[in-house]
């Protein structure tokens, strides 16, 4: 007898999903409470990440030809949303260096391929991205001001970057810097350029904590600092074209695991209302509390969908904007209202340090912020969707 599923998932997909979930239930979220003091760059957290990868479940999204096991988007999702149940997956599973593995084996040169992809994809480096400064607005990165300047085959970086991840571990950072002068235009002006952490005029100002905690974000200053021009990523002058295409998978990436904790908020939901103290306090009774888990599943839903059409389209080499940036609106919508929920029904534990969920309402709270701001992205997919109705046009769904 055939089974029914409600999705084309591989079965690898399938399989790694499943073992990813058991590893998150039995060694991660019992280590939660412990991991929130001790921090991601903890030897607990390196614990668990070697853990992870003696089991087999670490950078399954690197490059297939780099230890990755899933080379769809769209399949990922399964997998993605797994680890994304507990708000500590990027530093066990390395989910977001996959994105920085992929940049380099899509724009990185063999000598950059040797030094900078074969260490992380071996978890021998940490990677880092440095796009937003201090002195201007991140949604606009025409303004970039760090600078990177080719002088007899080195580049000299000045600059400040600021809220970037992995500041407090990171071996390497891909900078986002201006190459071009004034009047060239954007989309010629800036280049990625890769950095070690331990070149001279590299430093770590301070580490910088998300609404009271610490998630490993920090400034990093750039004084003077000389890398080899051949530490180029893709062509001079392309940056904008790179950091579009990180952003349509990193934003994906991102969604696919927020999609996991707000699943986390209706499991957590469950366990409340089925609880002593839930039975006590009739919660299968009210309609109230009925609304919260409907309306948390819905909105969970309707992002994974959206999540799964913009994935094909990265897949098929034909990334639609308004599906991803709608896509990762959708997360982070469903991340908010199910954490929210979450909270509400826990009463005042819920607000306390006695539940994870304090851990994912302030994720969720930065993923209207992160990637992209709610505004910035409606502003942008706005515009788009009014260029498909000039002139009587309209907008293809299918
Ligand atoms: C958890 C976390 C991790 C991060 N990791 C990194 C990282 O690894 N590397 C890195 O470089 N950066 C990182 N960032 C920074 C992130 O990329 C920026 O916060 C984001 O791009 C927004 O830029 P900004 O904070 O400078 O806000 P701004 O650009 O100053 O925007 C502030 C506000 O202005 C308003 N606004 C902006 N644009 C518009 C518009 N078009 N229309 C109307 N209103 C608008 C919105 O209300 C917006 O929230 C991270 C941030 C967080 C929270």
């Amino acid at each position: 007898m055939t089974q029914y599923t409600k999705s084309n998932h591989s079965d690898t997909a399938r399989s790694l999903a499943q073992a990813v979930r058991q590893f998150v239930d039995t060694h991660i979220i019992p280590a939660e409470a412990e991991l929130v003091k001790a921090g991601e760059a903890s030897p607990l957290s390196n614990q668990l990440n070697l853990m992870a990868r003696e089991a087999g479940l670490w950078g399954l999204f690197y490059p297939l030809s780099h230890g990755g096991k899933i080379a769809s988007l769209e399949d990922y999702l399964l997998v993605a949303e797994q680890e994304g149940r507990t708000e500590f997956s990027h530093a066990i599973f390395s989910t977001h260096s996959a994105l920085d593995a992929q940049m380099l084996v899509n724009f990185g040169t063999e000598a950059l391929q040797q030094q900078f992809l074969q260490p992380l994809v071996k978890g021998l480096a940490v990677s880092a991205y440095g796009m937003t400064e201090p002195d201007h607005g991140g949604s606009f990165p025409s303004l970039i001001s760090t600078s990177a300047q080719l002088i007899n085959g080195q580049w000299t970086i000045n600059g400040r970057k600021w809220f970037v991840c992995n500041t407090d571990r990171a071996t390497f950072v891909t900078v986002l810097a201006r190459t071009g002068a004034p009047d060239v235009p954007i989309h010629q002006a800036l280049s990625m350029i890769i950095v070690p952490t331990n070149t001279a005029g590299f430093k770590v100002e301070r580490q910088l904590s998300l609404l009271g905690r610490h998630l490993g974000q920090g400034e990093m200053s750039f004084t003077n600092v000389q890398v080899p021009e051949s530490y180029l990523l893709g062509d001079c002058g392309a940056g904008i074209a790179l950091m579009g295409q990180r952003l349509n998978t990193g934003r994906l990436l991102r969604a696919m695991n927020w999609v996991g904790l707000a699943q986390r908020c209706c499991e957590l939901m469950g366990a409340r209302i089925h609880s002593e103290r839930g039975v006590s306090s009739r919660f299968l009774d009210k309609q109230l509390i009925r609304q919260h888990l409907v309306t948390a599943h819905h909105a969970i839903s309707s992002a994974r969908e959206l999540i799964r059409l913009a994935a094909r389209g990265v897949d098929a080499g034909y990334p639609n904007d308004v599906d991803i940036n709608i896509a990762k609106m959708a997360a982070s919508q469903a991340i908010c209202t199910a954490s929210d929920s979450a909270m509400q029904l826990y009463g005042a534990e819920g607000l306390s340090e006695l539940t994870p969920i304090e851990g994912i309402y302030r994720i969720a709270r930065t993923s209207r912020i992160l990637d992209g701001s709610d505004e910035a992205l409606i502003n942008s997919v706005g515009r788009k969707l009014m260029d498909y109705y000039q002139d009587g046009g309209y907008y293809h769904f299918d």
